[in-house]
């Protein structure tokens, strides 16, 4: 029996070992949480490493895992669009035909079946483009992806792009995901809840109404970002500046191993 928990956080845009590309099992990606404090996480593993017996298992497993501390979100990670590589994260896998394989699940998604949340992730892989036939049905995009944009700001040509697409699509939210596959994906970002969660169905309608704020670790930004043009430019500057400062650091470390591996090597 699940309990009500309040002021959840937890991660969003995870991969297991369900994943071709995914180092950690589903047990580890728990404990790791855990020890974070993290009390949710939404798993979107790649649709294409599935088959339809394996999906069965893949959610009975986020089922086993989870518990009244911990609660794991099944869902899928498809390559809509291959020419451009836009990647649609299909969460709550319920009421879908997921003992038919990945595409009847995604069949169903298009058809309205049952009531996933379709997020569009990491915008600036595809070039900030979303199939016009996406455009009303997602539910939203990824306006921070911490392994594609920064782990310490959002992306302003997303956030631009949602606030473009709202104007078509009301119900859009805003999503922070992680892309995690391996322990150093644990980037800080997490979405926070805003009112207490009673059960792993309330937590996916909280995220399909944008009941959360997302946070990183030195900022954070709201599940339906109205930033203006001004504040658009400040983020634009402040992204340019993480990245020199980070190319900076990259630069550092790389010549501090040359030098001890010369002083090292010196030495023999
Ligand atoms: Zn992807
Ligand atoms: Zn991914």
């Amino acid at each position: 029996m699940l309990s009500a928990v309040t002021k959840m956080e937890g991660l969003f845009h995870v991969h297991s070992t369900y994943s071709s590309d995914g180092k950690l099992s589903l047990e580890e990606l728990r404990e790791e949480c855990l020890n974070r404090n993290l009390k949710f996480m939404v798993v979107t593993d790649h649709a294409e490493d599935f088959t339809p017996g394996k999906i069965k298992k893949y959610v009975n497993h986020c089922r086993e895992i989870s518990d009244e501390d911990f609660w794991a979100i099944p869902g899928l990670e498809y390559v809509i669009d291959k020419e451009h590589q836009v990647h649609l994260l299909v969460v709550n896998l319920e009421g879908l035909p997921f003992e038919k394989g990945p595409e009847a699940i995604l069949y169903a998604v298009r058809e309205g079946k049952g009531s996933p949340l379709a997020v569009v992730a990491h915008l600036s892989r595809c070039d900030y483009f979303i199939p016009p036939d996406y455009e009303q049905t997602i539910d939203g995009i990824e306006v921070w992806n911490a392994a594609y944009n920064s782990r310490y700001l959002p992306d302003h040509k997303a956030i631009d792009l949602f606030i473009k697409l709202k104007k078509k699509n009301p119900r859009l939210v805003g999503f922070g995901g992680l892309d995690l596959h391996d322990r150093t994906g644990f980037r800080g970002l997490r979405i926070c809840l805003k009112d207490a969660c009673r059960n792993p169905n309330d937590l996916l309608d909280q995220l399909k109404g944008g009941k959360f704020i997302i946070y990183g670790s030195y900022f954070r930004i709201s599940s339906i970002p109205r930033l203006g043009s001004f504040p658009l430019f400040l983020l634009m500057l402040g992204r340019k500046i993480v990245s020199r400062a980070d190319s900076c650091r990259w630069r550092l470390v790389s010549w501090r191993r040359a030098l001890f591996s010369s002083i090292f090597n010196s030495d023999l």
